[in-house]
């Protein structure tokens, strides 16, 4: 019997806050034994990475799969879409507006049967009957990370899209009506259980509701007119609310998407008060602006170049701490691209995230810190996230030179179009390995659909 499952050989290794150094890696059962140096011994599978770079496998934080209607349909290729990119870990956000107690596990059981990498949930909270089940989400499901919209305020979530379930060929629309009464509950339900997160969308409804009539009154469309109408100051005026809840609660926060200056700026106003936070921000926040096409309409919204500049020095800086796609794989007909208003928001990008980050220039070590390190560690990931001995040998073979252009079609997506459609990227994978497995190999995916693992996590307990 060989001494290892797999080596990969000749790679120039990319651990965060490291030297990049050339070595190999070795996997046994699935888990990394070696990565320090070069490998003697023998292997059943070996691997030729000479010129190229091996990064942990990108873990997508923020995916919403299950906003596209049909499961079984859309899973599989979005699976292979984010394998294409790299990425070994998906974590899902669900959104249900009756009880979870169905829901988690019949989603559980679909990802399961179509995804190719590892996968987590973070559960919505809609209304306070979802309180009682964190404590069935926490202990039962291994659920530690939830979610609340604060943008979800009527109207503006009157017809709000609902997760999918096992079956359902369309998506449940279903009213949403937040305000920061229901935030200060949902804190103190979430208060007693040390080690969970909550994860909030921070734009001010009163804000966005009134600024938009002005807009839509003045008869604007288009990017600007919707970065106008939800402009960065109310997603500055949320964080802080939940900011002062987070101290008073001891429950720590998750921010996803940041990508304005003022959003930045009240990150670190909020870390100046002690609030304990991760901040994310999204592939679209680096390298699009509100110049970009209609489709890359987003909440909270793709503002100027002042803000993409400040997002990528606010990533080297440390202020911003993971990437995430906030992808909703929407085909142009589901986006509803008729009137400018009633467009859906967001669109595809888990399989973007690696060559968007490299692309636009940040350091590899960085790359690696931003795309797996850090959500591991936000998300209590056990043994994801790193290339030491000991961890799940997830990891990507990276091309980080060769330049090719973005075309919708070759990206495995169930998404027909792409925000970033015509952009010249580099630092596209050539091969991802999951547990020690190869899931992706230049176009070809060797795996049957099914083989991700349920990571059920843990509170820590000290
Ligand atoms: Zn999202």
């Amino acid at each position: 019997m060989a001494t290892y499952d797999l080596v990969v050989r000749n790679a120039r290794i990319v651990k965060p806050g490291q030297p990049i150094r050339e070595g190999d890696i070795a996997v046994r059962n699935g888990v990394i034994v070696e990565s320090d140096g070069v490998v003697s011994g023998d292997a059943a599978q070996t691997i030729d990475a000479a010129g190229s770079h091996v990064l942990p496998g990108v873990i997508d934080p923020h995916t919403h799969p299950g906003l596209v209607a049909p499961l079984d349909r859309r899973l599989p290729l979005e699976s292979r879409g984010a394998a294409a990119g790299g990425v070994t870990t998906i974590v899902q956000y669900l959104r249900r507006p009756e009880s979870y107690r169905e829901a988690v596990p019949a989603r559980r059981k679909a990802a399961e049967e179509h995804l190719l990498q590892d996968f987590a949930f973070h559960v919505t909270l809609l209304n306070r009957d979802h309180f009682d089940d964190i404590r069935m989400c926490i202990e039962d499901f291994g659920v530690t990370s939830f979610k609340i919209y604060m943008n979800s305020r009527m109207p503006l979530s009157e017809r709000m899209r609902m997760d999918a379930l096992p079956g359902q060929e369309v998506n449940d629309i279903a009213p949403v009506d937040y305000d920061d009464g229901f935030l200060l509950d949902a804190f103190r339900a979430l208060a007693p259980y040390r080690g969970v997160r909550l994860n909030i969308h921070c734009e001010n409804s009163d804000i966005a509701i009134s600024e938009t009539a002005k807009v839509v009154a003045a008869g604007r469309t288009g990017l600007t007119a919707w970065s106008d109408g939800r402009p960065a100051i109310g997603e500055a005026a949320a964080m802080h609310v939940a900011g002062v809840m987070s101290r008073e609660y001891n429950v720590p926060l998750y921010i996803p998407h940041v990508g304005s200056r003022e959003g930045i700026r009240a990150v670190e106003e909020l870390r100046k008060l002690g609030t304990s936070l991760t901040v994310e921000t999204c592939p679209h926040y680096l390298v699009l602006t509100d110049e970009s096409s209609d489709t890359a309409k987003v909440a909270p919204p793709i503002r100027k170049e002042a803000d993409q500049a400040a997002v990528l020095e606010a990533l080297v800086r440390g202020d911003l701490n993971t990437l995430g796609s906030d992808e909703i794989p929407y085909t142009l007909e589901e986006k509803g691209m008729s009137t400018f208003w009633t467009e859906n928001t967001a669109f595809s990008g888990c399989g973007l995230l690696l060559p968007v980050a490299i692309s636009a220039n940040l350091p590899l070590q960085l790359v690696a810190e931003t795309t797996s390190a850090a959500p591991a560690r936000a998300f209590g990931l056990e043994g994801k996230g790193s290339l030491d001995p000991g961890n799940d040998a997830d990891l990507v073979i990276v091309d980080t030179e060769s330049e090719s252009q973005v075309r919708p079609q070759f990206l495995n997506s169930s998404s027909d179009f792409s925000v970033y459609d015509g952009m010249s990227l580099r630092g596209w994978p050539t091969v991802t390995i999951s547990r020690g497995e190869v899931i992706f190999d230049r176009g070809r995916f060797p795996t049957a659909e099914g083989r991700g693992k349920y990571l059920f996590r843990s509170l820590a307990t000290d």
